[in-house]
């Protein structure tokens, strides 16, 4: 010890001073992402991937837990197929990349790569669908997909991003309303137990729900910024796809009906949530249960005899319980825990001579930077509990996080006065009509981020207009 470690990681700038740069460092300093030559488009790499495959990995059990079946559609969708609903082309024709030509010949229709696939699937169904035996269909599929954004982040806003977008196709109306709640259930499950983030659960307005669908609901997080995140999305469609590709079904009775169809979708934006709700000054903070490498093991004077092998032995023992790792390269330990910090792995195990001496290991986790010293005989009923502790501990964080920034707001003073000074969500009552809410979206930027099925009456009267209320509304600044 005693030498200065000259090769500590790169800093980042500070959350306080400018918490978009601190985003965009810990991005890159933390190796998630790299830039794509398309701008807007981007490099997933392998630890950002690492992250993203477990979310999935949880994700798509979950999927085919509840009945689901994987699937895969195309790419690319006809021009006429994606305006066969109206409502739905009006929402993404902003967006569409368009592919004119094949090889040097023009192509006679155009075609469009996906920004999402209902009209595919609604096409599929059309043909596929004939009786009542037929349903329901449960179709789930992972992939990318295109929408040309002007402006992007990482993860956050990308033209390309990778997601599961579920279509499911049901013989009633209550079906699919069971359905939509019940997807919208899986990704409150995922998100709270595994990313250890806590998420309001509600509907959209009619202003914000999704292009085409009867109703949207969404799980909606706080960001460290005091801003909002959509972190998931359930759409009812009721018959309004099947009557557009008219996909119909004979019931028990020999009846033509249309199908009533549904469609949820999650995206690696929720990657952009982990690290605004976790991460700190010293970088991302990814929790136990997500985390590629649950623990790292960092050798001290490695150089002396037996440390490296009493390292490499305690590696394998801890191998069968969680996901552990060895730093065993002859990089400094100071740079060592830096790089660890800055990846956010959630527990550094610390083995030097004097621990072998003393048959014990130093335990440091990275929510907290506390130490303790553990006994190697206590290492492997300890180390997981130090786990679910630590993804406990993030959730909580969490939670107290959104419940402080959680305001209430009886007019539109109040309103404008508690969005500038701590943002947050912000409960406020609504009469329902759409010039309010666009107009606090006018006024103050925020929008509605949702109508809670947990309802609350904080005052009689629209925090806008001030006629008679019909509903409470989370109001925020969002990504
Ligand atoms: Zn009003």
């Amino acid at each position: 010890m005693g030498k200065k470690n000259k090769q500590f990681v790169e800093k980042i700038t500070a959350m306080e001073d400018d918490f978009a740069q601190w985003y965009t460092d810990v991005v890159k300093q933390a190796e998630l992402v790299d830039y794509g030559q398309v701008k807007g488009t981007m490099i997933i790499k392998p630890y950002g991937y690492a992250i993203w495959e477990n979310v999935k990995d949880e994700l798509d059990r979950m999927i085919k837990e509840t009945g689901h079946s994987n699937v895969a559609f195309p790419l690319f969708i006809p021009e006429s197929l994606l305006q066969k609903e109206k409502d739905h082309v009006e929402g993404f024709a902003p967006e569409v990349a368009w592919v004119t030509h094949g090889g040097e010949e023009k192509l006679q229709e155009r075609i469009a790569v996906r920004p999402t696939s209902e009209v595919l699937f609604c096409e599929y169904y059309a043909k596929n669908i004939h009786s009542y035996r037929d349903l329901p269909k449960l179709y789930n599929q992972w992939g990318n997909v295109v929408r040309w954004e002007k402006t992007t982040r990482p993860f956050l806003r990308s033209s390309e991003f990778h997601w599961q977008e579920g279509h499911t196709a049901h013989a009633t109306d209550e079906d699919a309303a069971k359905e939509t709640d019940r997807m919208l259930n899986v990704y409150a499950d995922l998100v709270e137990e595994y990313l250890a983030i806590p998420v309001l659960r509600g509907r959209k307005t009619e202003k914000e729900k999704f292009a085409g669908a009867n109703y949207t609901l969404t799980i909606e997080a706080l960001m460290h910024d005091g801003k909002a995140l959509q972190s998931g999305t359930s759409h009812h469609f009721g018959s309004g796809f099947a009557e557009a590709f008219n996909i119909t079904y004979l019931d028990e009775n020999g009846d033509s009906q249309y199908v009533h169809q549904t469609s949820w979708g999650l995206s690696t934006r929720i990657m952009g949530a982990l690290i605004m709700v976790h991460g700190d000054n010293r970088g991302l903070v990814v929790p136990p249960r997500i985390a590629p490498t649950q623990a790292m093991i960092v050798p001290i004077a490695q150089h002396k005899e037996g440390v490296l092998d009493k390292a490499y032995d305690l590696r394998d023992k801890l191998s069968n319980l969680v996901r552990v790792d060895i730093d065993a390269s002859d990089k400094m330990p100071g740079w060592k825990f830096n790089e660890y910090e800055m990846k956010g792995i959630p527990v550094r195990i610390e083995m030097g001579p004097k621990d072998i001496d003393k048959e014990q290991v130093v335990l440091v986790r990275r929510d907290t930077g506390e130490k303790e010293f553990v006994a190697l005989t206590e290492l492997e009923t300890r180390l997981p509990a130090l786990l679910d502790e630590i993804q406990q501990n993030l959730y909580k964080k969490a939670l107290d996080h959104r419940n402080e920034k959680t305001s209430v707001a009886k007019n539109m003073d109040e309103l404008k006065t508690v969005l500038d000074n701590q943002g947050g969500f912000i409960k406020a009552m609504w009469c329902g009509d759409i010039a309010c809410e666009e107009k606090i979206k006018e006024d103050t930027t925020a929008t509605s981020r949702c109508i809670p099925f947990e309802q609350e009456k904080v005052s009689d009267t629209c925090v806008c207009c001030g006629k008679d209320a019909k509903e409470m509304v989370y109001w925020a600044r969002a990504y």
